[in-house]
């Protein structure tokens, strides 16, 4: 969905997703006094519809709370709240990528959490260093690997990918794709940037065919014999798994001996001119308790940014790894200078 006008309550409800199924619980239709709280938030989201509104239905169940939404890519979002300013209807702003929470932070668009309740369940390096935001749910971009053409053993890390023995073999995304620029971010924020060019031009100089638009297309890439091995976010191979439980594609953990796998995360922030402040803290409270830990998590094959919640069988499935507890506001932070280095080493 790509909403670009909206400028009356009336409209909106006419354009947003969860219109439908907006009006107040039944035992709530005399107009509430100005003291009681919100009973509609709205969310401005990157992430997509099918995985937000069972979690936004479940509040609503809950609380009586409805979740308005608006997607669209977080550049697009970004804008948006910075154009509305103080006339913005969004109270939170929802993310698949911490280089753009931190944008957002960075623009001043968000306010604090000043949560204790996320500082106690959150880990900290998923959390904003200075409070604006908070993980929601993990997202592992990692090494996947032909299970017909490659043993697991000869794999090691994400550097190593650049070692010649991959010549031909490698297939890569895009690095327009905000993910591999977090990813290089934080390989810069552990390596330096010489050493992280070093593997990037490898990296260059393995792959199989031009960078792919999507991390779905370089999976079926694999499956087909395209190229033997690439790196991709998690959830995407256990959505094509799930469709088909044989593909000859498997999950490896590079890094286990030190920096571990880099991590992402989906997350949000309270808007700054948000006039519902109370209600959107309390909104993600209720988003870092455990059972919606589990169904935020569980609807895209995702780990839950709180730990101890089971994740699904099938990500479960993929054995425990060890994650980079590197802040992922270094995504942020470095992300400007990733862009440079990924456009220096040749990669489209
Ligand atoms: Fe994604």
């Amino acid at each position: 969905m790509n909403i670009t006008q909206f400028s009356t309550p009336l409209l909106m409800c006419a354009l947003l997703a969860a219109c439908g199924q907006s009006q107040p619980p039944a035992d709530d239709t005399a107009a509430a006094p100005e003291s009681e709280p919100a009973t509609e938030l709205v969310v401005y989201s990157e992430r997509r519809e099918p995985l937000i509104q069972p979690v936004f239905d479940r509040y609503r169940e809950q609380t009586g709370v409805t979740v308005r939404y608006l997607t669209d890519s977080a550049p697009v979002l970004i804008e948006r709240l910075a154009a509305e300013g103080a006339d913005t209807p969004a109270d939170i702003f929802l993310s698949v990528d911490a280089g753009s929470l931190w944008q957002a932070s960075e623009r001043g668009l968000l306010s604090e959490l000043d949560s204790a309740e996320i500082n106690r369940v959150i880990p900290a390096n998923l959390r904003d260093p200075d409070g604006q935001w908070t993980a929601l749910s993990l997202r592992a971009r990692t090494i996947v690997y032909s299970t017909e053409r490659v043993e697991p053993g000869s794999l090691e890390s994400y550097e190593s990918l650049a070692d010649e023995k991959w010549r031909g073999r490698l297939c890569l995304r895009t690095s327009k794709k905000v993910y591999n620029q977090s990813l290089t971010a934080t390989l810069i924020e552990r390596l330096g940037a010489e050493r992280t060019e070093q593997a990037l031009r490898g990296w260059v100089d393995n792959l199989a065919t031009e960078p792919f638009a999507d991390d779905t297309a370089l999976i079926m890439a694999i499956a087909a014999g395209q190229c033997d091995v690439g790196l991709v976010n998690t959830y995407y191979l256990g959505r094509a798994q799930a469709e088909n439980p044989d593909l000859p594609v498997a999950v490896f953990w590079p890094n286990q001996s030190d920096a571990g796998v880099h991590v992402n995360i989906s997350g949000a922030g309270i808007v700054a001119e948000s006039d519902n402040k109370a209600e959107a803290k309390r909104f993600l409270e209720w988003l870092v308790s455990e059972p919606a830990q589990k169904l935020f998590a569980e609807v895209n094959f995702e780990f839950p940014a709180r730990t101890g919640i089971e994740v699904h069988p099938l990500v479960a499935a993929w054995g425990e790894f060890v994650s980079d507890p590197v802040n992922v506001s270094v995504a942020g932070q470095r992300q400007a200078e990733a862009v440079q280095l990924m456009d220096r080493a040749g990669w489209r």
